[in-house]
């Protein structure tokens, strides 16, 4: 990897994004956009990522409870139709169509998009200037309890899986919304998570905490034989959401040499948890810094979710990541910690995984 001479040259390898879901469902509809158009809708394309020093990241591939939700619209987090559980081969269809997806945008970049398959394979991309797409799945509901559908989506390039959105599955229970909320609502993980946990131990396949209860993450904790991973979550105790991690989670995280990934959504950066699109930047440092102190350099990364949040005006698309960097650099971070943050500790953890 080349040590960067200046602060400002620091690319980002992102652990949480929702493009191919942005993009895939627009498809076909006036709302249509193009990966490779530069847009002033939604939050990635490939020209604002080249201009956010964007390496690469886990493309997540979600399946929408509400086949008619219309992506050109908010997501609202009160709609219960938004919830609902969704059968296994729905979930898994829609899962192949994104991933095909992905899979078209990479024939038809040219060279510039690369599906990556480990952690080598990124740095190689990073190294040729190739935006690096990792493939992860939001929500194990694709998978089926006796695990075949796991091995042939790893075969598709599956390396990360969150094992619950903020709905119940056969794995487990997801986290809501709530604020302010402990995250221990509901129950952990079923025998078929704690066993899908192994499984994806065994083959390399990244576990990735956020959206689970609190309940469901120690029983990862104890399962996993893997670094614990939070890939788009943040501090509890500066922002009491439900969907953030206590004090007590992070030092498993830490424990465990796990990582956890800063999501930008406003509600889960916030004190106040207000949706206040003025918040600026330093909210999001806070975490970070938080976050540095108590699982250390090496535990820390940036998870924006973008494409599937709310982010604040000063980060509103990946075009605006180098602001991130000053952020940090403005509050005393150095460029070491800075690189790590910013793609280094990613790496590392997908190497020890
Ligand atoms: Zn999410």
């Amino acid at each position: 990897m080349p040590t960067h001479s200046s602060v400002s040259d620091i690319s980002v390898f992102d652990g949480h994004n929702d493009t191919l879901l942005k993009l895939a469902m627009l498809e076909g509809t006036p709302r249509e956009r193009s990966f490779f158009d530069r847009s002033s809708e939604g939050h990635i394309d490939l020209p604002r990522a080249r201009e956010g020093r964007f390496a690469g990241g886990l493309f997540a591939a979600f399946t929408p409870s509400n086949p008619e939700y219309d992506f050109s619209t908010p997501f609202n987090p009160n709609d219960p139709r938004n919830y609902a559980e969704i059968p296994q081969s729905q979930a898994y269809d829609f899962t192949l169509k994104l991933f095909d997806y992905a899979s078209r945008l990479e024939a038809q970049s040219g060279g510039e998009v690369r599906i990556c398959r480990s952690a080598n394979e990124i740095r190689d991309a990073m190294s040729k200037d190739q935006l690096a797409v990792s493939l992860h799945i939001e929500g194990a509901e694709a998978i089926d309890t006796d695990f075949h559908a796991l091995e042939d989506l790893y075969g598709k390039g599956l390396r990360s899986l969150g094992l619950v959105w903020s709905r119940a599955n056969a794995f487990g229970d997801g986290v809501p919304m709530a604020f302010p909320s402990s995250p221990d609502i509901g129950p952990g993980l079923t025998d078929a998570g704690k066993a899908l946990v192994k499984a994806c131990n065994s083959l390399g396949v990244l576990v990735d905490v956020s959206h689970l209860t609190e309940k469901g993450f120690w029983d990862v904790v104890e399962a996993s034989e893997a670094p614990i991973v939070a890939s788009h979550s943040n501090a509890h105790a500066i922002c009491p959401s439900a969907r953030n991690l206590t004090d007590k989670q992070l030092d498993a995280i830490c424990e465990s040499g796990g990582l956890v990934g800063v999501n930008f959504q406003i509600s889960f950066l916030r004190e106040d948890g207000r949706y206040q699109k003025q918040t600026p930047i330093d909210v999001v440092v806070r975490h970070l810094a938080y976050l540095v102190e108590r699982l250390g350099e090496d535990g820390v990364g940036i998870g924006s979710d973008y494409d599937g949040c709310s982010p604040p005006h000063c980060l509103r698309d990946i075009s605006h990541l180098p602001d991130l960097i000053k952020g940090m650099e403005n509050a005393g971070f150095g460029a070491k910690l800075i690189q790590k943050i910013a793609f280094e500790n990613w790496l590392s953890v997908l190497d020890r995984t």
